[in-house]
């Protein structure tokens, strides 16, 4: 028998936002090799034997990439269907592209089955529509912490839209001093913690306030900011949704 992988997207935290096509193969699949922000609720939908991986932190430490990949391969080899269940959507920040062309290149069958991705499902459970025929013509996702450690790039910027940041409160003082190079102090701002999962929590202020925001209200990973006039329909869009406490 031959073993394959598929990187299935998990959604952003409620587990029902998962994809239809990602819960079949989570059913039937040998091994699940999961993440952080992946809900533990989804596992439920492994089969019973199935062997479940955890690739998340573990005492402050993540499993590095390189053994995650091996992981992956050796399970294909030993002929077993694997589902690499990743926060969001796979290719977005997951570094799921890095694990397919590895897999891939070795002969081993990767396919991706992408998910309701974090920067527009958290930003709408909190009321906030990525775009807008009257406010935002467009939406911008940009990451607060790149891979060789810096922070963002103003190029990244746009000057006008939705700006939708991942990534980005651990830093949120540089993060805060790359966007003022571009835009408004006074352009509305939203922090959502830990969103579409029941102990979500918002906070509201202006671009010039966010890292004074982002430390009074103790807001950690994983958080979303997201950036412009959209966030003003929160007042009339936000309803109190079923899934959250
Ligand atoms: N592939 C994922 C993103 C992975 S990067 C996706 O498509 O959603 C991890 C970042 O995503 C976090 O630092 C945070 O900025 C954001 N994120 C993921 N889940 C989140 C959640 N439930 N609430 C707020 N932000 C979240």
């Amino acid at each position: 028998m031959k073993g394959r992988v598929a990187l299935v997207g998990a959604g952003p935290g409620d587990p029902g936002l998962i994809t239809v096509k990602g819960l079949q193969l989570l059913g039937s699949c040998d091994v699940v090799v999961y993440d952080r922000l992946v809900s533990e609720e989804l596992l439920k939908f492994a089969r019973k034997d199935a062997e479940l991986i955890y690739a998340g932190k573990n005492l402050g430490e993540s499993l590095n990439q390189s053994l995650i990949n091996e992981i992956l391969l050796q399970k294909a080899l030993e002929g077993k269907f694997v589902v690499r269940l990743k926060g969001g959507d796979p290719y977005v920040f997951g570094r799921g592209e890095e694990e397919c062309s590895f897999l891939l290149e070795r002969g081993v069958d990767c396919e991706v089955v992408p998910g309701v991705t974090s920067a527009v499902a958290v930003p709408a459970y909190a009321g906030i529509p990525v775009t807008s025929r009257w406010f935002s013509s467009g939406f911008c996702v940009v990451t607060g912490s790149k891979a060789d450690g810096s922070s963002i790039d103003p190029d990244y910027i746009p000057k006008k839209g939705t700006l939708v940041i991942m990534m980005g409160v651990s830093r949120v003082e540089d993060v805060k001093r790359a966007i003022l190079k571009v835009r408004d102090p006074g352009e509305p701002v939203a922090v959502i913690e830990r969103g579409t999962t029941p102990s979500q929590r918002v906070v509201e202020c202006t671009l010039e306030k966010l890292d004074l925001c982002v430390r009074e209200n103790g807001i950690s990973s994983p958080a979303i900011i997201v950036v412009g006039e959209v966030v003003k329909l929160r007042n009339k869009l936000w309803n109190y949704h079923d899934t959250l406490g």
